[in-house]
């Protein structure tokens, strides 16, 4: 695999507040990479940023992003209006809500394709309009149907299609089915992995959801306090997550496979960016902090080839 989007030292600050602190990613082609973390850990903003779609105040203070070997940082507003929505698309939790109720979805579709693929002709435009509501589940003659005769479920795969219309490189999904109920959401997900396969493309995939991305990822970044605090294969941090973090955010959700767990969850709340703790950030809510912890943050390294984690745990026994 070839990494599509390599992100160095990334850093974002609101004002003063720095919500994204120094992360390093990589994102292979073709693959789903997962974004966990409570809300506030800088999750979205990080993907946001990495992507260039973070809106004002938020800004990239320092750090590199490179997109098939573009530095996306140095590109005007005009290469990133060619690069949006083709190369990387996006669907949100509130996308489904985005439609606009007075026209058919099919109409919509066709917008999309009449901005962006000026060459198409009517019939071409239909044509995709129609293969693309199929690549998602949707029967063709809903086409003519209004956002409000269709499902939340309905909507969100219309908003999917709409973000695969250009074929793009990479799509973020940001909590693309936490409004929905759980069967939809699974399926929708499943679905989405699905053409992930066949379309080649790579997805970045945000939720809180740990659970989700066990099952639908291939790599999972956690992050706290807005930096990664653990990364591995989603298999990896299923079998053992090492940071107590990544531990306490397993304990959460209700596990898909093997044998049922006690749900815990994390006492304590995330930390505030205005006042973050010294030392590792988790510090306060660590059932297994050391006096190291308060005093000194510990740096995101690798435990073997495959994993990095930022935790005084991995470091006292080296
Ligand atoms: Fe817990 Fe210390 Fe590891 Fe932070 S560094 S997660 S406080 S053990
Ligand atoms: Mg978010």
């Amino acid at each position: 695999m070839s990494p599509v989007l390599e992100i160095r030292d990334l850093s974002v600050d609101y004002g003063s507040l720095r919500a994204v602190h120094d992360v390093s990613l990589t994102l292979e082609a073709g693959e789903v990479l997962g974004l966990a973390g409570e809300s506030g850990s800088g999750k979205s903003t990080l993907a946001y940023a990495a992507t260039r779609l973070l809106q004002p105040p938020g800004r990239v203070p320092s750090g590199e992003v490179r997109f098939k070997g573009h530095d996306l940082l140095a590109l005007t507003e005009k290469q990133l209006r060619a690069l949006r929505w083709s190369e990387i698309a996006i669907v949100f939790q509130g996308a489904m809500n985005a439609l606009n109720p007075v026209i058919s979805v099919g109409a919509q579709i066709d917008d999309v394709l009449r901005a962006h693929r000026p060459g198409l002709t009517r019939q071409e435009r239909t044509n995709r309009g129609r293969e693309l509501l199929s690549l998602v589940g949707i029967p063709i003659d809903r086409l003519s149907a209004y956002p409000h005769q269709l499902s939340g479920g309905m909507r969100q795969r219309v908003m999917i299609a709409m973000a695969l219309a250009l074929e793009p490189e990479i799509v973020i999904m940001d909590e693309p089915t936490t409004a929905l109920d759980v069967v939809v959401q699974r399926q929708i997900l499943g679905q989405m992995m699905r053409l992930r396969e066949t379309l080649g493309f790579s997805i970045i995939f945000i939720t809180h959801d740990i659970s989700l991305l066990v099952e639908f990822s291939d790599r999972i970044a956690i992050m706290y306090g807005g930096r990664v605090v653990e990364e591995a294969p989603a298999a990896e941090i299923y079998r053992a997550a090492k940071h107590p973090y990544s531990q306490g955010l397993l304990g959460s959700f209700p596990a898909l496979r093997g044998p049922r767990r006690e749900l815990r969850g994390i006492p304590g709340s995330p930390p505030d960016l205005r006042s973050m703790p010294t030392g590792c950030p988790f510090h306060p809510r660590c059932p297994q902090a050391m006096d190291v912890c308060g005093e000194r943050m510990p740096s995101l390294d690798s435990v073997d080839e495959r994993r990095r984690v930022a935790c005084w745990l991995e470091e006292v026994h080296v």
